[in-house]
């Protein structure tokens, strides 16, 4: 008899599907609260060099922040905002917040102050937690934000005047004045669902008002475990991780709650983004794991030889792409490039990772190198693809096709806190990134460029991304943009603004030879500016809509 196929086996009946008997408990914040406190107790978190707790001490105060945020009649459920550098106190109010079932909304310290006082209104926040060196920044606009009851002060160092006012108080006044929650913070979850809103972060707004991400308890959890796995960042207890990105930029990619998940001391580098700040401090705490936008690793570079960074064992870059010559700038100097991640904010934010695999274990260099300047591989349980812009059709994986990258799972917002983005979803609820990507037979995703930053020039699509890959592999490129300038005949052409190594003479005739054999000849940019630095957005990174804007191109 031939043997029985698939398709003519009989379709279960609705009888024979059953639930598993497994516990259903959920997954939560509060579970990495409770583990760091129970295994890790002795471990640190270090401030800046300047204050070193252990997580004993840390969970010790967040034990009595439960007691305080009861106390001052913060309902279950709501918005806790934090305007904050990555300090141990933020931690503590990053655990604190969620672990009781209220909502952390952490907020980027460096938006204009109408996107501050929108999205504070917007999220409704009930109590700001606020660096004392921050007050003079969010403090004219408090009087217009009449639903935020207390200004909570994180004491910084900084002596920045507090102005007297009774909505303003003092965290390590309430702290020490609290009695510890003394229960369980895992427990008062079990009948809870852990699709329970846990945090809130929103997009920086630069197509229309920002728009919250609002992240899960379950979505949190199962982020952290996917950047846990081994083989990706592969967060280990040996690690002394270095979150240089900050807590209000898409929760530090995850970096915090990993590393207390897996056991990993923590370094936070506080308020200064100082380059040899930010490397004094990776020598003196023998930092593993660190990771940052490529703007800051750009500014490390020229320190990285004059320190010892010999503990280093993975650098995560991420938010914009890489450039493949910084990455092997940092493979020359301390023996580690820098690990490719895409992510956005409504991806938790790490979606894809990269690095190489076994079967490019006898590759020649220069496709190793090809191969880790890819944004790489999907983390378990995110689903990429792509599709035409224009039909929506799916396009192959055949690393040729360009269609707009759509992600899928369950790190993925679904929809966004109280607004319709219905267009930002597909039918099939996937959600839409405008990003145009590429993704090969292996399963690695490249990415070729924003939707918006692509370049239309007689038809033909050229990436500003490769053709600052191109140019950033000059030696004496320090930072490049490449934007897209109106163009009569081409309706529209590249221009390119760089900034130069200190002391360079190299002109754009120079930098135009340097490229040729990179691209296409007609992607070379038309003009070259030269810099002394270029516009960052709130979260470090090159900020094309305001050189467009200085351009007066939009
Ligand atoms: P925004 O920059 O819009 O404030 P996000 O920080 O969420 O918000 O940024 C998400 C976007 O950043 C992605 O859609 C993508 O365009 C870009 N991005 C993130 N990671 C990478 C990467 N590794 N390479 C290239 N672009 C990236």
């Amino acid at each position: 008899m031939p043997p029985e196929k698939a398709q003519d086996r009989p379709v279960p009946k609705a009888a024979d599907v059953m639930d598993g008997l497994m516990q259903p408990r959920p997954l939560t914040i509060a579970h990495i609260l409770e583990r760091v406190e129970r295994l890790y107790a002795h471990k640190s978190v270090v401030t800046a060099g300047a204050e070193r707790l252990t997580y004993a001490e840390v969970a010790g105060h967040t034990r009595r922040l439960a007691t305080v945020l009861d106390a001052l009649g913060v309902p279950v459920g709501a918005r806790v905002g934090t305007f904050a550098s990555n300090t141990r106190r933020h931690l503590e109010v990053y655990l604190g917040v969620p672990a009781t079932k209220r909502v952390l909304h952490s907020i980027n310290i460096r938006l204009p102050a109408e996107h501050l006082e929108y999205i504070v209104e917007h999220a409704e926040d009930d109590v700001v937690f606020v660096d004392r060196g921050l007050l003079p920044r969010i403090w004219p606009i408090a009087g217009r934000l009449p639903l935020v009851r207390y200004w909570v002060v994180l004491p910084d160092g900084s002596d920045a005047e507090i102005p007297a006012d009774s909505r303003i108080l003092d965290y390590d006044e309430l702290i020490s004045a609290a009695d510890p929650f003394a229960g369980s913070f895992e427990d008062t979850f079990v009948l809870a669902d852990e699709n329970l809103a846990s945090g809130l972060c929103y997009t920086s707004g630069t197509t229309g008002p920002p728009k919250g991400v609002l992240y899960s308890h379950r979505s949190t959890v199962l982020h952290c475990l996917g950047t846990l796995a081994a083989g990706l960042i592969g967060l280990c207890e040996s690690d002394v991780v270095l979150p240089i990105v900050p807590m209000f930029h898409a929760n530090a990619w995850g970096l915090p709650y990993g590393a207390m998940m897996a056991g990993a001391s923590l370094v936070l580098p506080g308020a200064s983004a100082d380059p040899v700040h930010l490397l004094t401090l990776m020598e003196a705490e023998r930092v593993t794991v660190a990771g940052a936008v490529p703007t800051v690793w750009t500014s490390l570079v020229p320190g990285l030889r004059a320190h010892d960074l010999s503990a280093t064992r993975f650098l995560l870059g991420g938010g914009s792409a890489v450039p493949p010559a910084l990455s092997e700038r940092y493979r020359a100097a301390i023996g580690v490039p820098i690990t490719h991640s895409w992510g956005m904010t409504e991806v938790s934010p790490v979606g894809v990772i990269g690095g190489t695999r076994t079967q490019h274990r006898d590759a020649d260099a220069d496709e190793q190198v090809a191969v880790r300047a890819a944004q790489g591989q999907p983390l378990p349980l995110v689903n990429v693809r792509i599709a035409d812009v224009e039909t929506g059709r799916e396009l192959p994986r055949d690393g040729v096709a360009v269609g707009e990258l759509q992600v899928a799972g369950p790190w993925v917002a679904g929809g966004y806190y109280r607004v319709d983005a219905a267009g930002s979803f597909t039918g099939d609820g996937w959600l839409r990134t405008g990003d145009l990507a590429t993704i090969d037979a292996d399963g690695y995703l490249r990415l070729v460029d924003r939707v918006k930053d692509l370049i239309k020039s007689g038809g033909e699509w050229i990436s500003s991304v490769e053709l600052e890959a191109a140019l950033a592999s000059h030696p004496d490129v320090v930072e490049v943009a490449v934007i897209a300038r109106p163009d009569p005949r081409w309706m529209e052409r590249p221009v390119a603004y760089v900034v130069l190594r200190d002391g360079s003479a190299a002109t754009a005739d120079e930098l135009l030879s340097h490229i040729t054999p990179m691209v296409a000849k007609w992607w070379l940019p038309d003009e070259f500016f030269f810099m002394v630095s270029l516009p960052k957005t709130g979260t470090g990174k090159l900020s094309k809509v305001a050189l467009r804007d200085a351009a007066r191109i939009t």
